[in-house]
């Protein structure tokens, strides 16, 4: 099956009135209690336990990814920061007492936790589930109402997502918006309170920009170029099927893949015949050519498969040696599991995201080349080391920063939600995730009390004559 085609203004004119509806209601579902959001968490998991394998079965629509992955990826993932936040959700929208200064003696002060109001989270394709649902735990979790524009690329989820929320929730509560660029744009003239988004560097830009006009908070979750450093005592069987799994799953649409690798030259060699290896056994076991393998994934769209094949013959033209393993194939949107080696700066692949299944590898002599090369670029949103000297590996951390890092792993730092999980920069502004996830959802709002009768801070008061301020 196709994707379904969202028209992009479906939704354009009932936009004021689902933001009137959720404005609305913001005070009555600020006002709910740990124990009631619970239940409306409680209420969500059960429907993406009873409708599993019509999410499988969407995603598969989508891009063809195997039920498996997204279990791993998409269901699993999201249960996994939802019961997370059921756990935690007494004890985060608990008030922090904080200390007092002498100064201030007789004064007590707390910060609470109160929702932000409206919010609006707008989601990618390349997680179509997680994506828009991780958000929207954390919107409910504290106490907004929410208008959720997931993405017009995967459509079957988009749909499934749609019809989920509103099974779920009044429509004055959380309001599912399909549409494309121009339901975004129109959402974003509304004033909402935060806006949660996840896409591309460009377009959180474009979302910023918009923000600023009603100075709205932003969380911007965005992506880039994540580097991949291997030192040179790396285990390279191990490094190999890490770097494969991270890279190749979704085939390689995912934000957090490394995007390329940066090698000591004398391991390049080996490593390129093991990850070679590696591929053939995690996609062909028995021979088969990878392309009849139902574990590897297709691009999401033509438009998106032209980008990535025009990729690979720019680098190839500017004298890369390219080993892909099979034939590209425009119709079934297919890229098999590509590596590229002899990379130089003046190729397309080592400016963009790639956001496809091939892996750049570029090589180095002196690790501080790596580092200085790493630093020359924007921030990443992950940064994966490599190696087995404690000593090395932290040099590598003090010299680079990213978002968040996994060492001698790929990926699976976004599945403990006690880390933060989010960008640098350009790589993205806020973070999400457990008790961060919360916190960006909420204000942090100050709260100190005094006696009726009392002053906090003596002098306080004029005429202040010449009352001696010690300093
Ligand atoms: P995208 O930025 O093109 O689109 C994301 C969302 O924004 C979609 O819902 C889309 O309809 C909307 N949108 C697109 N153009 C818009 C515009 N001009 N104005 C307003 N809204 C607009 O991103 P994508 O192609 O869906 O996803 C890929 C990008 O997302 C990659 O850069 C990837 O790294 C990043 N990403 C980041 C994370 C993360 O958690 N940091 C996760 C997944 C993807």
């Amino acid at each position: 099956m196709e994707n379904v085609i969202i028209t992009s203004d479906q939704n354009v004119q009932n936009i004021e009135d689902i933001f009137i509806h959720l404005r609305k209601n913001t005070q009555a579902i600020k006002d709910t209690n740990a124990k009631q959001r619970i239940k409306k968490l409680k209420s969500l998991e059960k429907y993406i336990l009873d409708h599993r394998s019509e999410i499988q079965s969407a995603i598969h629509h989508d891009f063809k990814k195997n039920p498996t992955e997204t279990d791993a990826t998409e269901i699993l993932s999201t249960l996994g920061l939802l019961r997370h936040t059921k756990k935690n959700l007494k004890k985060w929208m608990k008030p922090t007492k904080v200390g007092t200064p002498l100064s201030m003696l007789g004064t007590s002060s707390k910060v609470i936790e109160e929702p932000k109001g409206v919010c609006l989270i707008i989601s990618p394709w390349n997680y179509p589930f997680y994506l828009a649902i991780g958000p929207l735990i954390y919107a409910i979790a504290a106490g907004n109402t929410v208008a959720l524009k997931p993405s017009e690329l995967s459509s079957n989820t988009s749909l499934f997502i749609e019809k989920m929320v509103k099974e779920l929730f009044p429509p004055d509560e959380i309001n599912v918006i399909l549409g494309g660029v121009e339901t975004s744009t129109k959402l974003l003239e509304k004033k909402f309170d935060h806006i949660f988004f996840t896409g591309s560097p460009q377009v959180g830009k474009v979302i910023m920009n918009a923000a600023a006009k009603h100075l709205t908070s932003v969380t911007l979750e965005l992506g880039g170029k994540s580097p991949t450093v291997l030192l040179n005592d790396t285990d390279l069987k191990d490094a190999a099927d890490k770097i494969t799994w991270g890279k190749f799953i979704n085939a390689g649409q995912t934000c957090i893949a490394p995007d390329y690798c940066l090698i000591p030259k004398e391991l390049e060699t080996q490593f390129i015949d093991q990850m070679q290896n590696t591929i053939n056994e995690f996609y062909s076991p028995d021979g088969e050519i990878i392309e009849l393998s139902k574990d590897f994934a297709r691009i999401i769209s033509k438009k998106h498969f032209l980008r990535l094949q025009h990729l690979i013959h720019d680098a190839a033209e500017k004298g890369a040696t390219v080993m892909m393993n099979g034939e590209m194939h425009e119709d079934s949107k297919y890229i098999p599991p590509t590596i590229i080696s002899n990379v130089s700066d003046d190729m397309l692949i080592m400016q963009e995201e790639i956001f496809g299944p091939i892996l750049p590898i570029k090589t180095y002599t002196q690790i501080e080349e790596a580092l200085s090369y790493i630093s020359s670029k924007e921030k990443p949103l992950a940064l994966y080391i490599f190696g087995q000297k404690k000593k090395d590996i932290n040099h590598v951390l003090k010299n680079t920063t990213a978002g968040g890092t996994s060492i001698n792993e790929t990926v699976i730092h976004i599945n403990n939600p006690e880390l933060p999980f989010g960008g640098v920069n350009n790589s993205g502004i806020g973070k999400s995730h457990g008790i961060y996830g919360f916190k960006g959802f909420s204000n942090q709002r100050a709260i100190l009390k005094n006696r009726v009768g009392m002053t906090g801070i003596k002098p306080v008061y004029p005429p202040y004559g010449n009352l001696a301020t010690k300093l």
